[in-house]
């Protein structure tokens, strides 16, 4: 018989006109209190009676973390920002266009005009059975389902697994990740700033979460810094339907060219991972190098050391490795399943 879940468990609705108010009410209720941005995410573990906060923070209502600001050295992205607006913004699309490709590839147009770039970078991971509310490891069980012979595993991570093998899946990380990006957190003790890819956390580190984030915090904004504005970008998605989809992998690079050799690069990759990684190895082996498809080669098999498939998702090494390879020597042609 069907189970009919799409009546949310009552709670009490907050809506806050400034992060101050905020603050206080997720001081008040601590691990009682969601924070809710565009929904999109929220709303589907409200639905299912997955979670069920006793207070929702709106932070649709703070005007102060909205929009796109021209800083001294760069842009700051307030974190209730959509992706359409991140994606239409003139300077975002004329300086850091790798974020503005990121952006414009997740989801569907009516999501992207819902969902903030606070919210992409922060939702959770999409794994079936955790979202259907099993008791997993990342639920704060002691089993992982998806790693099993028979488990749904084909959207899994190849790297840096630890018992959960959920990966990230926003759209948006890699690319700020590869911009060099600042994330803001008001915290109950203070406002500080990490570097993009300090955010984000693996399953060894907290299997419960994938963010830094804890109960009363905040992300207020991301910085992009302009040392990268305007260099060789490349973003690309690989998703089972075009139309609209999560990554199964994707790719952000940014770098500066010289004379034909890389002299500058940040490359990140997700869907590989319970975090999106920074791939140093490969900036370090393909710095001053020639930007050939000899170079890509070598990247691409760089980055996929280490990769162990679980029973479904072995397509996903020699996928990375020619996402990469693209990413570096721009060898478009290049088929995945080489
Ligand atoms: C059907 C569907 C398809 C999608 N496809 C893609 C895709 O292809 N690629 C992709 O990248 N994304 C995809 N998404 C995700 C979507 O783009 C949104 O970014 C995402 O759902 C969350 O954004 P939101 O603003 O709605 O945040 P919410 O859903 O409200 O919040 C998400 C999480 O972040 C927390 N949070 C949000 N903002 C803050 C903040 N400022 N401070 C602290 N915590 C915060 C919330 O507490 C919650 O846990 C998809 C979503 C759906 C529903
Ligand atoms: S992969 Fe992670 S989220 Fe999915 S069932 Fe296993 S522990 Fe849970």
């Amino acid at each position: 018989m069907a189970v009919i879940r799409d009546i949310m468990p009552a709670f009490e609705l907050y809506q806050p006109a400034t992060v101050s108010d905020a603050q206080k009410l997720l001081d008040k209720y601590g691990r009682d209190a969601w924070v809710m941005a565009g929904g999109l995410d929220s709303f589907d573990w409200l639905k299912d009676r997955i979670k069920k906060p006793r207070a929702v923070v709106d932070l649709s209502g703070i005007a102060e973390l909205k929009g796109i600001r021209a800083t001294s050295d760069g842009i700051e992205i307030g974190a209730m920002t959509t992706l359409t607006e991140v994606v239409k913004n003139p300077i975002v699309k004329e300086k850091y266009g790798l974020l503005a490709q990121g952006a414009e590839l997740a989801a569907s147009p009516q999501i992207r005009n819902q969902g903030t770039i606070g919210g992409n970078v922060t939702q959770d991971a999409r794994c079936w059975y955790y979202r259907a509310g099993w008791p997993c490891y990342r639920a704060g069980g002691n089993i992982c389902y998806a790693d099993t012979p028979t488990g749904r595993n084909r959207e899994h991570a190849i790297l840096h697994a630890d018992r959960c093998v959920a990966v990230n899946p926003s759209d948006s990380a890699p690319a700020l990740i590869a911009l060099d990006a600042k994330f803001v957190i008001r915290t109950p003790q203070g406002e500080h700033v990490v570097d993009a890819e300090d955010y984000f956390v693996g399953p060894d580190i907290d299997i419960t979460h994938m963010s830094i984030l804890r109960p009363g915090d905040l992300l207020t904004a991301i910085r992009i810094p302009s040392n990268w504005a305007g260099a060789q970008f490349y973003f690309e998605k690989v998703r089972e339907r075009n139309v609209w989809d999560f990554a199964l992998l994707n790719v952000a690079s940014a770098m500066v060219v010289s004379g034909a050799r890389i002299e500058r690069i940040r490359i990140a990759v997700n869907g590989a991972a319970a975090r999106p990684l920074r791939l140093k190895k490969v900036e370090e082996a393909v710095r001053g190098k020639p930007l050939s498809a000899a170079t890509g080669e070598m990247a691409g098999k760089l980055a996929v050391e280490g990769a162990v498939p679980l029973q479904f998702n072995a397509y996903k090494i020699p996928l990375m490795r020619n996402l990469v390879k693209r990413a570096i020597g721009g060898v478009e042609a290049a088929t995945w399943a080489s």
